[in-house]
């Protein structure tokens, strides 16, 4: 399995990241990992092809993470796509989606190729080999009380893939390192998201489940800017492969 990088900005638009997108690819099949504001274009800078993209998981609906999917519709369309599509988002957010292609004129009785959405399951299975397990993240607690005033659920998720060769676990937004700490034992290959977590946290976390390669994404400027003192961190921590990852990084795992 590879995992590719399109997008690790953190929620601010910044001109060297995109928003949050990523790959994972079997043998030339590709799932794709939210499609945040950006994801045709970046997709398009890799030389990615829309089309070998099976399924979406969208993780939460922010627009870093969500907003980029009506525009990947048509590119999909217009690079001439004639096979199903299936997108799995949160429960909550599939009639509103609906709602929305219609008003951007996606209407999927007429698309060239069938759009499919489905709502996020605990596990998922893809390819016979990969199999997919949500963690419920708490992301999105501290609006919970006026999201629910609009009739709004909150629901936040990370993704824990697994085959035989091994786990890699794919963080998402997290309200802080504690509340995803029950749900994840021990992985290969940890992607965790240092937008709301410090860096001695991460190492903390990494540390305590002997995970030997950990990748730091939705990077804040703030901590791009620490990058040798967290690279000297990671050593005192006894972490030999931790790092920021950056748009166009292959994860080979
Ligand atoms: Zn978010």
């Amino acid at each position: 399995m590879k995992w590719h990088v399109l997008g690790s900005a953190s929620g601010l638009t910044v001109p060297n990241r995109f928003h949050s997108a990523y790959l994972m690819e079997n043998k030339g099949a590709f799932l794709l990992i939210d499609a945040g504001d950006g994801v045709s274009y970046a997709l398009a800078r890799q030389k990615q092809s829309p089309l070998a993209i099976e399924a979406v998981l969208i993780s939460h609906t922010h627009p870093d993470h969500v907003a980029g999917l009506p525009l990947l519709l048509q590119f999909m369309m217009m690079s001439g796509r004639k096979t199903p599509l299936n997108i799995f988002l949160p429960a909550f957010y599939k009639d509103f989606f609906f709602e929305q292609l219609y008003r951007f004129y996606i209407f999927p009785e007429k698309w060239p190729f069938p759009i499919r959405v489905n709502v996020l399951k605990k596990s998922l299975t893809f390819w016979d080999s990969l199999n997919v397990t949500l963690f419920p993240t708490h992301h999105l607690a501290g609006v919970a009380e006026t999201a629910r005033h609009h009739g709004v659920e909150t629901e936040s998720y990370g993704f824990q893939f697994q085959t035989e060769e091994g786990v890699f676990v794919f963080t998402s937004d997290i309200q802080s390192v504690e509340a995803i700490s029950p749900y994840i034992q021990t992985a290969n290959w940890l992607l965790i998201e240092g937008a709301h977590t410090s860096p001695d946290e991460i190492c903390q976390f990494a540390a305590d489940r002997n995970i030997p390669h950990v990748r730091i994404t939705h990077v804040p400027p703030e901590l791009e800017q620490q990058e040798n003192a967290l690279k000297e961190l990671a050593m005192e921590y006894g972490l030999k492969d931790l790092k920021i990852t950056f748009d166009g990084e292959i994860i080979e795992w």
